[in-house]
């Protein structure tokens, strides 16, 4: 069962008149699942409760964190929570509301996403041409916008102004994952929650429950690149593979630190067309950072090393370099990885990093 994967992030508004999810996905979401399935973001969670229990629910929430971190999960967690009818802690996950919710069918949640390149004032006028009127089924109308980060600003004015004169039973949920780039007046009235990445032993309860059958290699690696995130975390167990891309990463990092000349330019060529690219400077980094940390004699509890002792115990030129260099080299993959979000030329500043790589820059 999947629980931590965003959703679908395509295609116009209108949960009233659309699927909020398509049918495979709504239910394997996990929000039916109910906040106490929810791993990390205890604090986040307890605040909502809380606020549910004591009836002070304010009218704007922003739930701020990268893609990935479980933004949409978990504000539909509440919006179910504020309309649940079950008998069960809410959300139970089990009545009409929360059911209707998951599968984007309650017609007193409205999702707004992007139109195009922003969030347009059009979309907020349809919107608030809905919010005056009482909830249909539920207790709360909920207005969920995604992406606010890509509010215009007609629009975030116009947000603003029902934010500044609320109806009364209307719930905003503000998602974001630049949540500075909206104005500060829109940020002064929403209560503000940001998504901190889960802990390695909390992603590994996450993957134990969701992926129970991965290798404990491949959890291992998963843990080590999502960096917290779980959606990150769940999309790299689904897609599987990751001993071997781990194996090849380390084989060409070998080669490359010590062998002929040309493979520079070849594997710079080479590699500069590969969709998986961030992958491998993912594992690049990965394995100048573990290598770091064992000259350094920092433990590493890992499985992959510990079965793989070669890995770290070998005549490479790359591995068998000292601390210095190996941080060196670290960071420039860090620094390349950083390059090529800002449209740098691949191949060239491949070739650089190969050369500092074999010490010769
Ligand atoms: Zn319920």
């Amino acid at each position: 069962m999947v629980f931590w994967r965003s959703f679908p992030t395509a295609g116009p508004i209108r949960a009233t008149s659309r699927r909020l999810v398509d049918d495979e996905t709504a239910r394997e979401r996990g929000v039916l699942l109910g906040f106490s399935k929810v791993i990390g973001q205890e604090m986040v969670v307890k605040a909502l409760c809380r606020a549910r229990q004591q009836g002070k629910i304010n009218h704007a929430y922003l739930f701020s964190g990268p893609p990935g971190s479980g933004k949409k999960t978990l504000s539909l967690l509440f919006a179910q929570s504020l309309n649940c009818t079950g008998t069960a802690e809410p959300p139970c996950g089990k009545c009409l509301a929360c059911r209707k919710i998951a599968d984007g069918h309650h017609p007193d949640l409205h999702l707004v996403k992007p139109r195009g390149a922003s969030l347009k004032i059009e979309q907020l006028r349809e919107i608030k041409a809905q919010l005056y009127y009482f909830p249909h089924e539920g207790r709360k109308k909920i207005c969920l916008l995604q992406d606010t980060e890509l509010l215009t600003l007609p629009a975030a004015n116009s947000l603003l102004k029902v934010l500044e004169e609320p109806p009364g039973e209307m719930v905003f949920i503000l998602l974001s994952a630049r949540p500075w780039s909206l104005p500060g007046t829109v940020l002064s009235r929403c209560i503000h929650f940001h998504l901190k990445p889960l802990a390695p032993e909390k992603m590994g309860l996450l993957l134990q429950r969701e992926r129970p059958a991965l290798s404990p290699g491949e959890k291992e690696l998963i843990i080590a690149l999502a960096r917290g995130n779980p959606g990150k975390g769940l999309k790299m167990a689904a897609q599987g593979g990751w001993e071997e891309k781990y194996a090849e990463a380390w084989h060409l990092l070998a080669d490359i630190g010590d062998g002929p000349a040309e493979i520079i330019w070849q594997k710079a060529e080479e590699i500069s067309k590969r969709e998986d690219l961030p992958a491998l400077l993912d594992f690049f980094a990965l394995l100048c950072r573990d290598q770091l940390f064992f000259k350094l004699g920092v433990q590493l509890e890992r499985t992959l090393i510990k079965e793989r002792p070669a890995f770290y115990n070998n005549d490479r030129k790359i591995f068998a370099a000292g601390p210095a260099f190996l941080e060196r080299i670290w960071r420039a993959i860090l620094k390349l990885q950083g390059e090529l979000r800002q449209n740098v030329n691949k191949r060239l500043a491949l070739e650089v990093l190969f050369l500092q790589m074999r010490g010769a820059v």
